[in-house]
């Protein structure tokens, strides 16, 4: 291609091969000209296992930082944690202009106001449908349903060609707060032309439609209806058409609905500011729990996902402050498992059993759907749209892979894989040219760290062996000047025989430093490293594992 021709491409930075941490990018212009515009900033969560001490993870956005002055804005399409989740920690590295719809841009706020030391993120307000120039980018939102409000899809129109962005989405003949599929406006679309479909891959593995949300509604208030005893229900607090279904059916059978969890309280505020619970009758605070009598009372609870100091997980452990269960009562699981919650959940779960409380999960009742689509609803928008490229992202490779072989079924003409930070050109041809830098940061405490860097990897190390410290006074003629000083750090007392690892540790010290050359002694760091290796080669020895091992030389 000629040198200096326009180009549109497209690159994503996260989310792609995970569900999680989405960020992708569009570029136009010439190669080394190009003005680009972000869509979303999320995170994922991290397994604690896995990465200990970190909890988020965030992506890497170098390539961003370098090209922060031809980045005209982030648009997000929906407030989910790994479409926003990044914004607060990542946003002060690129002070670029943010576009959200008013439910988003209302939690945004709330979030940077509940985070001590949190910038603030000046946000432009776009209407539902609306559209608005970012930069070269002419982009127009298409409200999807989703477990969420205000998901959005993004129609990017540009000299190149028109793109269709879908975020997170599904169809659902019936949701809960009436926030139907633009499928006119998806149809439109298709007669105009669309270039490329880049979309949600989450549930390509799966046959069929979602069911509605409405249907769910109507299991829970059955449930609520016929139950003896208190109810209390778990769901994510951003579901707010499920909060809205759990209200009509406390309502419908004359109980009152207590908000247990700080993020829940948060999300019922925004819902009544942004108009999404009008009509919906006000709710106790969580003091009015203990005075409502057993068989008049919902409660509505964070901590679907087990964390630890959620309002679930603490009324299961039986620590909760204002809210008890006791046999007889009920708890409503209405969420999904996040893979690697799984322990924490069973955890929540089994302390509820424990108490002779009745559990009901998705296992048994449809006490929740999924927010994404299944083949015959990604059949309908690839129909509908009828782009010539399709890109699958928002997946792990076996969601992409079944999404991109669902489109080449259906005739699309270029299906692209990718991994993040693989630059795909659109127009004027298609394929992968570059790679651009692309990865994780973590959220270590306060700071954001290199995924790359030492640090966690150290810490895994640690907490899998230990460490042992040793500390030598070497005077210049290389002769130790007084007994190795020992620490040992998570390693066991004893070896097998019962003699004392200090011991082994003490004995390894001195035979190595013995069995080295007179000239050698003299040499600090030389001396260092040979009782560092003679100490782990002991210990191995005796523990069948080496920890991690320090040995400082202090001449005297
Ligand atoms: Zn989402
Ligand atoms: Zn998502």
């Amino acid at each position: 291609m000629a040198k200096g021709a326009q180009e549109l491409v497209f690159a994503p930075l996260g989310g792609v091969g995970e569900i999680g941490m989405n960020l992708s990018i569009y570029g136009l212009g010439p190669e080394r000209r190009r003005q680009w515009m972000a869509v979303d900033l999320g995170v994922s969560f991290a397994a604690e296992e896995n990465l200990p001490g970190v909890h988020l993870i965030l992506p890497d956005i170098r390539y961003l930082e370098e090209e922060r002055r031809n980045l005209a804005g982030i648009v997000l399409t929906h407030a989910h944690e790994d479409h926003f989740g990044a914004l607060i920690d990542l946003w002060p590295r690129l002070k670029v202009p943010v576009f959200a719809t008013p439910f988003s841009a209302a939690l945004l706020k709330a979030k940077c106001e509940g985070e001590p030391g949190a910038p603030q993120i000046p946000v432009t307000v776009v209407p539902l449908g609306g559209r608005f120039d970012v930069g070269p980018f002419d982009v127009e939102l298409v409200t999807m349903t989703h477990s969420i409000p205000e998901s959005n899809a993004l129609i990017i129109r540009t000299p190149l060609g028109t793109l269709l962005h879908t975020g997170d989405w599904k169809l659902d003949a019936r949701p809960i707060l009436n926030d139907h599929t633009d499928e006119k406006k998806l149809r439109a679309l298709g007669d105009e032309g669309c270039l490329a479909l880049i979309g949600d891959s989450t549930n390509a593995v799966r046959e069929g439609r979602s069911p509605s949300e409405s249907d769910v509604a109507a299991t829970i208030a059955e449930l609520i209806r016929s139950a003896p005893a208190r109810v209390a229900v778990t769901t994510f607090a951003s579901n707010v058409g499920r909060l809205r279904a759990v209200a009509d059916a406390a309502r419908a059978a004359g109980r009152e609905v207590v908000v247990v969890g700080r993020a829940m309280d948060r999300i019922v505020q925004i819902a009544r500011e942004t108009g999404y619970f009008d009509g919906v009758q006000y709710f106790r605070s969580v003091d009015a729990y203990g005075y409502l009598p057993r068989d008049k009372v919902v409660a509505l609870c964070t901590g679907s996902q087990g964390e630890p100091r959620a309002a679930l997980s603490r009324i299961s452990a039986d620590q909760h402050p204002d809210v008890t269960l006791s046999k007889g009562d009920l708890v409503i699981y209405s969420a999904r498992m996040i893979p690697g919650n799984e322990k924490a959940i069973g955890r929540v779960i089994n302390g509820l059993v424990e108490q002779g409380v009745e559990v009901v999960t998705d296992r048994t009742h449809l006490v929740h759907v999924s927010g994404h689509p299944r083949r015959d609803e990604l059949k309908d928008l690839i129909g509908w749209v009828r782009s010539t490229i399709l890109l699958p992202v928002h997946g792990e490779a076996v969601h992409m892979a079944e999404h991109a072989a669902l489109a080449r079924d259906l005739g699309i003409k270029e299906v692209i894989r990718c991994r993040n930070g693989d630059l795909v050109r659109l127009a004027p041809d298609v394929r992968i040219i570059d790679e651009v830098p692309a990865g994780r940061f973590y959220k270590d405490g306060a700071l954001i760290i290199d995924a790359q860097a030492r640090t966690v990897a150290d810490r895994r190390r640690l907490s899998f062996a230990g460490a042992i410290s040793v500390a030598l006074a070497l005077t210049d003629k290389g002769a130790l000047a007084a007994d190795p000083e020992i620490d040992l750090i998570g390693i066991p007392e004893n070896d097998r025989d019962g003699v004392p690892m200090s011991d082994v540790v003490h004995d390894a010290v001195l035979e190595t430093f013995e069995s080295l050359p007179r000239p050698r002694r003299r040499d600090p760091d030389s001396v260092s490293e040979a009782v560092r290796r003679g100490i782990r080669s002991a210990v191995a020895q005796r523990w069948g594992k080496k920890p991690m091992c320090h040995v400082h030389v202090l001449p005297v």
